[in-house]
């Protein structure tokens, strides 16, 4: 078998059932699924360049010897749907909300995104000479999610997806079944998860990070931790998020506590009457220093939660 792209490399889970994991410096940058039902074959998130979803199409043709006809989106966030445009073929398949949420604002994300990444790769280059290693696999990762929006960017072809659902729909297959469930107001308005409920596997888009510093201020952080409670119910053995590595329903504990961990820290800050600023250089606590991404998301996190907690005091002093 040979499967070769500079975006991701393959892991097999179990026969007929593969994750690609995005590889630091490609430019597809979520972590797809290729599932192989018997009779078709389902790819879950789509990535975020043509090039990339390009290598996944093929990946998936030639594992499964079949063309994706189903393709399922965790949430419409440019790096988990912008790759749907190559599975021209595929019937597409997300959640009634985050259609009705995200669809007016795809064309003025796109351009928006597209601004900003011309305007910032340069920078991220001259961080490639860094001298921490830390920082170099940093710059490594921006530069792929940059150079990504910048070549699909504008050229993107935005198509709605054929079927949209509330709650949860499952997939027959020939010889095997799958569960999308939606979850409102976590990492966005509305995720869904991909769950295979007799191979206890889950490819949970954002509501999960594993060994990356999670993205919480496009929804709700602390429904997300109600989220994560419900997740580990489904008793799944392999959990494969959005972005990072393969692991286990410790992720979900280890999700929460990061979260709670944040709360906390920020928690002081508004006590204390402090700023946003204030909050946003809280040091990253000694346990989370091996999480990439903190220079793109740690901060905003703490923004987000101090945002939250500081309404909640307001409120609280108003009555
Ligand atoms: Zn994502």
């Amino acid at each position: 078998m040979k499967i070769n792209s500079k975006h991701f490399t393959v892991e097999e889970i179990i026969d007929g059932v593969w994750v690609t994991i995005h590889t630091p410096g490609g430019s597809h940058i979520c972590n797809s699924g290729i599932i192989d039902m018997g009779d078709e074959t389902l790819i879950f998130d789509t990535g975020l360049c043509m090039e990339s979803a390009n290598d996944l199409r093929n990946t998936a043709l030639e594992l499964t010897n079949r063309i994706p006809r189903i393709v399922v989106n965790s949430h419409l966030h440019n790096d988990h749907f912008w790759g749907n445009s190559i599975f021209h073929e595929a019937k597409v398949i997300t959640t009634r909300e985050n259609v009705r949420i995200t669809e007016p604002k795809w064309k003025q994300d796109g351009e928006r995104s597209y601004n900003w990444a011309k305007g910032a790769i340069e920078e991220a280059r001259r961080q490639l000479d860094s001298v921490s290693e830390y920082e170099r696999e940093y710059a490594k990762i921006l530069i792929g999610y940059l150079s990504g929006v910048i070549d699909t960017g504008l050229s993107i072809e935005y198509k709605t997806p054929d079927v949209t659902f509330d709650g949860i729909m499952s997939l027959e297959g020939d010889e095997r079944s799958v569960e999308i469930i939606e979850y409102r107001n976590g990492h966005s308005e509305s995720d869904c998860v991909l769950h295979l409920p007799r191979e206890k596997i889950i490819f949970t888009g954002d509501l999960c990070y594993i060994g990356y510093h999670p993205c919480l201020d496009l929804g709700d952080p602390m429904n997300t931790l109600n989220i994560l409670d419900k997740l580990k119910v489904l008793e799944a053995e392999t959990v494969v998020p959005g972005h990072g590595f393969i692991g286990d329903s410790g992720a979900f504990d280890d999700m929460k506590e990061y979260i709670r961990t944040l709360v906390d820290l920020v928690r002081v800050i508004v006590s204390n009457e402090g700023t946003q600023e204030d909050a946003e250089s809280i040091p990253v606590p000694e346990k989370y220093l091996g999480l990439q991404m903190k220079d793109f998301l740690y901060k905003r996190n703490l923004g987000c939660l101090y945002r939250i907690l500081s309404n909640v005091s307001n409120d609280k002093r108003k009555e």
